[in-house]
């Protein structure tokens, strides 16, 4: 079993001095990694491999810089008969509705790199005009429950905007 990780490897002990809301990481083994996982850190998936039939035989990766770039002269092949994506929310994809709105919507751009867009949790209004955000792309990965209470609150929130008063719950 090999797992890869995009992200450098973490430090063996936390820093103390990381604060809210940023999230002190520390290299953790869990019981199953330590019976035998090999991990590589700093590393990208390019293409998964097969045979004629189209059945997985490895996976094509790289090494990455700190901008999750690829650096060129450092592929190599794991041979792999399976392979599983366990690839948690990052913010929303870059190529849509907030590529096109470029430079009119303001984006949050944290450590992390995350780039939810900008929206209180009242009105739910983004920079642009009548564009409302609410949910992951507005907090975050987050809870199906946080999506759902601040959907009913963003429907709130718009039928207020367009019809001046609303009967709708908050
Ligand atoms: C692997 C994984 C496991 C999870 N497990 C749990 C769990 O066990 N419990 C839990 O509470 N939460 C879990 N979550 C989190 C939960 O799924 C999210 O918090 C929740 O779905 C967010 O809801 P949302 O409506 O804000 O966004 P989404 O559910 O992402 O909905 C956004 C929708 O917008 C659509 N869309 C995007 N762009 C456009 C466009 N341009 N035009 C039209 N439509 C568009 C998308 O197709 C999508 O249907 C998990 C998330 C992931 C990724």
């Amino acid at each position: 079993m090999t797992q890869l990780d995009i992200r450098p490897q973490p430090p063996e002990k936390e820093d103390k001095l990381t604060v809210w809301p940023y999230w002190a990481t520390k290299m953790r083994t869990s019981s199953s990694q330590a019976e035998g996982a090999q991990r590589e850190f700093q590393v990208a998936t390019l293409e998964f491999i097969g045979d004629e039939d189209g059945v997985l035989t490895g996976v094509k990766c790289c090494e990455v810089d700190e901008k999750r770039k690829p650096v060129a002269g450092t592929e190599f092949v794991i041979r792999a008969d399976l392979a599983f994506i366990a690839i948690g929310f990052a913010g929303p994809i870059s190529g849509g509705v907030t590529k096109e709105l470029d430079g009119q919507m303001t984006l949050n751009v944290d450590a992390r790199r995350s780039t939810n867009v900008v929206a209180n949790d009242r009105d739910y209004r983004t920079s642009v005009d009548r564009l409302f955000a609410a949910g992951d792309v507005r907090r975050g990965q987050s809870l199906v429950v946080w999506a759902i209470r601040e959907g009913r609150q963003a429907a709130h929130a718009i039928d207020k905007f367009l019809m001046g008063e609303t009967v709708l719950p908050r």
